[in-house]
């Protein structure tokens, strides 16, 4: 039952609206369904004949839980209830900030046929650098992240990765996600630095058999990501397996599942995902920042939306990488606010 505090010009130094006003608008919003958007008539006249009558709402609406939404000419919007801030909806692993991406560089000894952020051989290094790996990590803390990810590109292929990984598990517990082709010689003397009890390693690997997965990544590579898997395991790192599969297939992962049981991966450490209409793949799941929940990624470059959309200009949020807390507040700000034009939309446009 809301109470409302009656507004007199007596009272305040504010005028008063026509009699009937505020109790017509009682009645109006108080019959709309929660979160409704209610069209509510102001009095007539122009200007400074309506402002009393906006002037009495806005205190209304604050007074009583409602929201004031606009006002133009001779009609004001009314949500019925405040609108939730969208970020108390989430999972709490899923509020942007929660986990922190960085892309450590772009090259890759892969060509996959459907990479998302246009890897290969020949694809710029654009590496984000010890220096700034190990300064992101630490304010990552202060922050409130709660674990890095570290990606490329192929990891493995830069000189100084154990060194980056070393700043990240020093801070906080960490994924790398690798295609696991490369533990042999000084990268396995790499790889046998890292901290086991901090550290996961997430290995791509598409399909129980090698026919998908060459298909799309190269000949010989199902191989040598199963021998990876096998290496990271032996060498006592918790290992995850993830793959990507046509949006069609993804319901289809039987005996898939069946493969990474008989590999000792556990299901809490098989990531299934669609394929992602990116980079160079030529079909996927279309996926945008209104439709994306963010999660905060830091290339060399800037700070992106998302880790699926790493190098294109849509995904870019800021060319600032630090302050990092500043790069998660614009996240976690333009996440707000596409979700409260969604709703704003979906208000909008009745089509009956
Ligand atoms: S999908 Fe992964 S392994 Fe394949 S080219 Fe891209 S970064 Fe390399």
């Amino acid at each position: 039952m809301v109470t409302i505090q009656p507004v007199t010009a007596a009272a305040t130094s504010h005028p008063t609206p026509p009699a009937g006003f505020l109790l017509d608008v009682i009645e109006q919003v108080g019959r709309a369904p929660r979160h409704a958007l209610v069209a509510v008539p102001l009095p007539p006249g122009h200007g400074h004949d309506v402002e009393p009558a906006v002037e009495t709402l806005r205190r209304w609406c604050e007074r009583t839980g409602n929201e004031l939404v606009s006002s133009s000419g001779n009609v004001a919007q009314v949500r019925c209830g405040r609108r939730r801030d969208p970020l108390a909806d989430l999972a709490p692993d899923l509020v942007p900030g929660t986990r922190l991406w960085m892309y450590t560089n772009f090259d890759c000894n892969l060509a996959c046929d459907y990479c998302c952020v246009r890897s290969s051989p020949q694809t710029a290094r654009a590496a984000l650098g010890a220096d700034r790996v190990r300064q992101l990590a630490n304010e990552a803390v202060r922050a409130g992240v709660s674990e890095l990810i570290l990606t490329g590109g192929e990891p493995f292929l830069l000189h100084d990765i154990a060194d980056l990984v070393g700043s990240c598990t020093d801070a906080l517990p960490t994924t790398l996600l690798t295609n696991g082709m490369l533990f042999k010689g000084r990268r396995l003397e790499a790889l046998r630095q890292m901290d086991r009890a901090r550290l996961t390693l997430q290995i791509s690997l598409d399909s129980p058999t090698a026919e998908t997965h060459d298909a799309h990544r190269g000949q010989g590579s199902w191989d040598r990501a199963v021998a990876g898997i096998a290496t990271a395991k032996a060498e006592g790192f918790r290992v995850k397996v993830a793959a990507t599969l046509p949006y069609e297939l993804t319901h289809v992962v039987g005996p898939f599942h069946a493969f990474l049981e008989t590999l000792g991966i556990p299901l809490g450490d098989r990531v299934i995902r669609a394929l992602a209409h990116r980079g160079v793949a030529e079909q996927g799941v279309e996926l945008t920042v209104e439709t994306l929940i963010p999660e905060v990624t830091v290339t060399s470059t800037g700070v992106y939306w998302h880790p699926v959309g790493a190098e294109h200009a849509d995904q870019l949020v800021t060319r600032d990488i630090f302050p990092l807390q500043d790069a998660i507040s614009q996240v976690r700000t333009q996440f707000s606010a596409y979700r409260a034009d969604a709703d704003a939309a979906a208000q909008w446009f009745p089509c009956a």
